[in-house]
């Protein structure tokens, strides 16, 4: 099972936000587990306080060290001898969230992700709990609960059971730095518009070469960037197999 934590100021909107659906279905079957904590329940404030002014003067209020440490330390129960916990701290100043990292991320048995609000958080605790801060891209959100909850969805996608169709994370888009196909369901022709014939051809080889060449296209004309990043692994691929032969 893979264990997902969120250390946060606003539980209910990380819990609520992935118990539907795909996630919420996968969860009951034990394959995934939510555990959204609540970063005030560790605060040592009488009034129940997690944020405070920033020093040197600026707007808004950053969350304090002490309680973000607090429930770390309670969910990630460091240890001697004990496997760290990978802290992702949701920053729009780490590295760019991709498929490739939650791919890797769906290796571990279990993550911590912590989430800031306001102006962010104490740069003393950050420095001592994260090990990986990462971006949703480049745009600024009040609070990284929605990113945990992005990152949180692609990453279970990877986990083996998740999907009901193994194969269908294998050929979306981004894998082999391809862009998917179109798709079409019934009926045969919409508004006009048909299926293309040779999706209604049965011949799995045509269809396949047919499905390869539209995302070759579509990768081209969409995500020049990728794109080149395909052709040079094709490149690459066609040496070694050339290599081979000679061998
Ligand atoms: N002052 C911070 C800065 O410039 O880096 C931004 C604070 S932002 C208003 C509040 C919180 O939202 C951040 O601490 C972070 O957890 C989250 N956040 C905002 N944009 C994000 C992004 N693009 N990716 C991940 N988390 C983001």
């Amino acid at each position: 099972m893979m264990k997902f934590h969120i250390l946060t100021l606003f539980p209910e909107m990380v819990q609520q936000g992935l118990a539907t659906s795909i996630l919420g279905r996968a969860a009951e079957k034990d394959l995934i587990s939510i555990d959204a904590v609540n970063i005030r329940d560790y605060t040592q404030d009488k009034h129940g306080k997690v944020d405070d002014y920033t020093y040197g003067g600026g707007a808004g209020m950053l969350m304090q060290a002490q309680p973000v440490y607090d429930a770390w330390k309670a969910v990630a129960k460091p240890a001697e001898g004990k496997k760290p916990v990978r802290v992702l701290f949701m920053s729009p100043q780490g590295k760019t969230f991709s498929q490739e990292m939650a791919k890797e991320l769906a290796q571990e048995e279990e993550l911590i992700f912590l989430c800031g609000h306001y102006e962010g958080i104490d740069e003393r605790v950050i420095e001592e709990i994260v090990t990986d801060p990462v971006s949703i891209g480049d745009y600024v959100l009040t609070g990284g609960e929605l990113p945990a909850m992005v990152m949180i969805d692609a990453i279970s996608r990877m986990v083996p059971g998740v999907l009901k169709n193994e194969d269908s994370g294998v050929t979306e888009s981004f894998q082999e730095n391809l862009l998917e196909y179109p798709q079409y369901s019934r009926p045969e022709e919409w508004h006009g518009k048909k299926v293309p014939e040779v999706l209604l051809s049965g011949n799995h080889k045509k269809i396949n070469a047919w499905r390869l060449e539209q995302s070759e296209r579509r990768t081209e004309e969409r995500r020049p960037d990728l794109y080149a990043k395909y052709q040079e692994k094709q490149k690459v691929i066609k040496k070694l197999s050339a290599k081979k032969r000679i061998f």
